[in-house]
């Protein structure tokens, strides 16, 4: 069953099980906690505690969506500045634009559409075009949305007792290689087949964590490498070979 709008308030396990309460009130006792709450997860708080938390990458991440001017999917390389229109359907464009930072500043949204004009100051065609169109004013359906990127690959195994933890909570990638919902959802088949295939929890749950983990961190390094070869305006050549090395190293059976 899916219950949404709910979180844990408390969770308290011992030997045999997982007591949870939860915030609307409810409590349930399990064999087994999976923790996938994302790059910030509370429950990662909870279990590894010592874990400082993900670190700023060196890129803010842009995201809109857009009218759709032409057919095709375009992607820009800037000096420090990598900008791309993927349609999305028939009238509608995502675009995405990744610049590099100093840090994880804060940039109020009222000045977004400026921000993002001025960072695709540098390039023509479509691109050019929404640029040119959140000047003007003309893109008021544009959902515009700014964060810093920020990312971590923990050592495994990722399981505290009966808890486990999946995805971002464990290995946030930056977005270049478009793989980390692919590579969350991976860890999760992979778990699951672990917890069928073993009669001893905590046998298959070191088992996840030790076939998952070099294609994790696969995703995650690559990424990162491609980060830091946009914000230092570095060669395209490494930045493909990475590209296309993580990619074929990706489509080999688990
Ligand atoms: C800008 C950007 C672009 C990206 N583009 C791509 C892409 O093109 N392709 C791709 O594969 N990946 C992409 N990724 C990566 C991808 O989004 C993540 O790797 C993926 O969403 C991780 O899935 P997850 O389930 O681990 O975490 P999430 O998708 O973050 O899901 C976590 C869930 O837990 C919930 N939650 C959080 N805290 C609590 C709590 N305390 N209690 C209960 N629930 C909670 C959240 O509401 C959320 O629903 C991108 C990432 C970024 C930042």
């Amino acid at each position: 069953m899916v219950r949404l709008g709910v979180s844990f308030a408390r969770i308290v396990q011992d030997e045999d099980g997982v007591d949870v309460t939860f915030t609307d009130g409810r409590q349930g006792r399990y064999d087994l906690v999976i923790g996938a709450d994302g790059v910030n997860s509370a429950l990662r708080k909870q279990v590894m505690p010592e874990f400082p938390g993900p670190k700023f990458t060196g890129q803010g991440s842009w995201r809109a969506v857009v009218p759709r001017l032409r057919e095709n999917s375009t992607i820009c390389m800037g000096r420090t500045t990598k900008a791309g229109l993927n349609p999305i359907s028939d009238s509608q464009c995502y675009l995405f634009v990744l610049d590099k930072r100093e840090g994880m500043d804060f940039i109020d949204p009222v000045l977004w559409p400026e921000k993002l004009a001025e960072l695709l100051e540098e390039f023509g065609g479509q691109v050019g075009e929404i640029r040119d169109g959140l000047r003007a004013g003309t893109l008021h359906e544009a959902r515009l949305l700014y964060r810093p990127l920020a990312g971590h690959m923990i050592a495994g195994p990722w399981h505290r007792g009966r808890i486990v933890l999946l995805g971002d909570t464990v290995h946030a990638t930056t977005p270049h290689l478009a793989s980390g919902a692919g590579i969350a959802i991976e860890g999760a088949i992979v778990l699951a087949e672990e917890l069928g295939r073993r009669h001893c929890l905590e046998g298959a749950l070191l088992a996840y964590a030790g076939r998952h983990y070099d294609r994790a961190r696969l995703v995650v390094s690559a990424s990162g490498r491609m980060g830091r070869i946009e914000c230092e305006g570095g060669s395209v050549e490494e930045h493909t070979r990475v590209m296309v090395h993580a990619q074929q190293a990706l489509r080999a059976p688990l």
